[in-house]
């Protein structure tokens, strides 16, 4: 590490003491009284001139001057530039008010980095300008720049609070608006005028409004999901939500909650909706064919009207001339063989025939057929 300027010259005499002159006032030093570097050592015959002046408390007693003389701190700052800080001035300034004691300004420091007057370094340009923008500003030191580092700090946190406690100010004013609505929700209470007397006729009277809301919603639901055609399907709906306020009650007042259930489930499965007497009605996993064998099993499709049975004869014609042939060429006797014989009867010329045999093929009624179907 480079060795800190000034050491080689401590305790040299001064070469000249010059012009024994003191600055007026100053501690009422007598004449011819020296003033020696701490630094380098060497006797200066007044500060004005030789060291940097600095309004700290510490200095008061030494004339407001910097005990180190102009050019040990020059060679310290030139020195702390370099090797400490990289060449960054802004630093190394802000490193010697620290260690002067002397008020550090941001604005001041760049102003004097900007400036390049001759014979002006950046350490004794800043000290100039200080002076100026301080003026009679006594006492000031790096100790306010501490105090307003802080102050600086206080006033951040002081901010991050204050949007904090309005953030949560926020929160609460919402919790309390949402809980006034609850609260005016819950003072607007049902009374039992609110219910009208179709649902107080169908559950029975002497419930409270609440408990008629209830079942009313959940009978809505029952005969929403399921049929409910009958008067006795309705009968089982209702004590099915009679059932379901027993249970709430029981779970509300600590009572028989598996009793309650059990007289529930059992109106379940009177009224064939339990899960799985219900595992065919029609849901998701359903295939069509099984809907269709279920729907063909519980609610076929009815036997048509005579008027629409067979309107326009496809299925006789069909039947007949179709399937009473087949059954005839191959010797089947069944009802549409028995149609087909009837229906060729008219046309049948019957030739003598032997018992037993009959030729469908005969010549005189297929020609007849034939002509029969060409006329159509
Ligand atoms: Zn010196």
């Amino acid at each position: 590490m480079a060795v800190a300027p000034g050491s080689g010259g401590r305790g040299r005499a001064p070469s000249s003491l010059g012009k024994q002159r003191n600055d007026p006032g100053l501690r009422g030093d007598p004449a011819g009284t020296t003033y020696r570097c701490t630094c380098c050592g060497r006797q200066y015959p007044s500060q004005r001139g030789n060291f940097f002046t600095s309004k700290s408390q510490l200095f008061h007693g030494w004339g407001g001057y910097f005990p180190i003389c102009k050019p040990c701190t020059e060679k310290y700052y030139a020195w702390m530039s370099s090797e400490v800080y990289g060449g960054d001035d802004m630093r190394t300034l802000h490193h010697m008010c620290r260690l002067m004691d002397l008020y550090y300004s941001e604005d001041t420091a760049a102003a004097a980095l900007v400036e390049s007057r001759p014979g002006f370094t950046p350490l004794s340009s800043y000290i100039s300008r200080l002076t100026v923008s301080t003026g009679r500003k006594t006492n000031l030191s790096y100790i306010d720049t501490i105090l307003e580092d802080l102050d600086a700090e206080r006033e951040m946190k002081d901010a991050i609070r204050k949007a904090a406690e309005d953030q949560a100010e926020q929160i609460l004013a919402d919790a309390r608006a949402e809980a006034d609505r609850v609260r005016g929700d819950l003072e607007r209470k049902l009374t039992l005028d609110d219910i009208p007397t179709e649902i107080k006729r169908r559950f029975g009277y002497g419930f409270e409004p609440e408990e008629y809301q209830y079942m009313q919603e959940q009978y809505e639901d029952w005969v929403k999901c399921y049929a409910c055609d009958t008067k006795i399907q309705e009968e089982l709906f209702k004590n099915m939500c009679l059932a379901q306020l027993n249970i709430v009650k029981a779970q509300q007042s600590n009572g028989d909650v598996a009793k309650a259930t059990k007289a529930f489930n059992d109106l379940v499965l009177m009224a064939n909706i339990a899960p799985r007497q219900q595992k065919d009605l029609v849901g998701e996993n359903d295939t069509f064919g099984t809907l269709i064998q279920r729907w063909e099993e519980e609610e076929p499709i009815p036997e048509p009207d005579e008027k629409w049975r067979d309107a326009d004869g496809i299925k006789k014609y069909i039947s007949t001339w179709f399937f009473g042939h087949l059954a005839k060429m191959f010797k089947v006797e069944n009802d549409w063989s028995a149609e087909y014989e009837k229906a060729l009867e008219p046309y049948t010329a019957h030739p003598p025939s032997y018992d037993g045999d009959f030729n469908i093929t005969g010549d005189g009624g297929e020609a007849e057929l034939e002509a029969d179907h060409g006329g159509e």
